[in-house]
């Protein structure tokens, strides 16, 4: 009855004060993009591009590549949609693209990374989202994962904007980008930041091994001070700084990720309306006092707690 009251709730995205914080999708698949687009979403976060390339001999083609962005495009109409370059590697291999022998694949040939062993793949991609744009008329976000230097965002938004796209981010999700968010931000349009992998990363903590989900925690304050820093980066230069990791489907966090000065959060189309319930139920100021609360914690459990005790009485 809690769910259904909730989902009746088609706002956008804001703070009790007005203060806007978008609310988006994760998709993976045209048919995800119509899915969630029928839903009250502003929006795609993130769309993994992967999925069209897993279990595969050769990578799509130039054209059915363009066809599906084109189609996850229309669904959203003028709403905004991030469309993720390939993050093959590491938890995701490819066959024609990633190396079966690398013995520490997540610190191997993984995400943009790919553009060293295989540029054609990465080029084809870029052409691809080009002619989505042209086809469509609409205008992409497009982002690259696992970057790692202020360089590799700017390889990437030069080769992005060669193929026409106007609005170029990277991901934050290597902690080398995030202590270094103001020479990435100078690259680019936006950023959004990958949690899992900046958890797993900051943590040296691998994502799929569950007896250590202790240690990668997404509340562990050493991950929330990159967050922190990343998001005022973004404040400096101007430009959205989102969340598309799981953080952002958790009601508590998105409360703390809001007050950090996160300007959007992209997350499972079932965990919106939750979410949209607890950013509405603060002011601006309040999340950023639980923001600060959970920042002050010496440890995660300590963080989530620190973040509740914060919360408006009554909440
Ligand atoms: C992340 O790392 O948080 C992320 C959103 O990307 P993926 O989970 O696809 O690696
Ligand atoms: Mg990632």
């Amino acid at each position: 009855e809690v769910a259904a009251h909730l989902a009746e709730d088609h706002a956008p995205g804001a703070t009790a004060d007005g203060h806007r914080v978008l609310l988006l999708a994760n998709i993976g698949t045209a048919e995800d993009a119509e899915r969630a687009a029928a839903q009250a979403v502003e929006g795609s976060g993130l769309f993994r591009t992967e999925v069209l390339f897993l279990e595969r001999e050769t990578a799509p083609t130039r054209e059915e590549q363009a066809a599906t962005y084109a189609r996850a495009l229309r669904a959203f109409g003028d709403r905004k949609v991030v469309i993720r370059t390939l993050d093959a590697g590491a938890d995701k291999p490819l066959k024609f693209a990633t190396q079966p022998d690398e013995e520490n694949p997540a610190l191997g040939v993984r995400g943009y990374r790919l553009v060293r062993t295989v540029p054609d793949v990465v080029t084809t991609q870029l052409e691809a989202l080009g002619d989505a744009r042209r086809e469509t008329g609409l205008e992409p976000w497009v982002m690259a994962p696992m970057i790692a230097t202020p360089g590799e965002a700017h390889d990437f938004a030069a080769a992005a904007r060669a193929q026409g796209i106007t609005k170029v981010g990277v991901m934050v999700e290597i902690p080398a980008a995030a202590l270094r968010a103001d020479a990435i931000l100078a690259e680019v349009d936006f950023v959004s930041i990958g949690s899992n992998d900046l958890a797993q990363y900051t943590m040296a903590t691998d994502r799929l091994r569950g007896e250590l989900a202790d240690l990668i925690d997404l509340w562990q304050p050493a991950v929330l001070d990159l967050v922190a820093a990343t998001a005022a980066a973004g404040q400096r230069a101007g430009k959205d700084v989102g969340v598309c990791g799981e953080s952002a489907s958790d009601p508590l966090m998105a409360v703390v990720l809001t007050g950090l000065g996160i300007t959007s959060l992209s997350m499972a189309p079932v965990a919106v309306p939750a979410v949209r319930y607890a950013v509405k139920a603060h002011t601006l100021e309040q999340a950023r006092a639980v923001g600060q609360a959970a920042l002050a914690a010496d440890d995660a459990p300590g963080a989530r707690a620190a973040a509740l005790a914060a919360l408006a009485p009554g909440v």
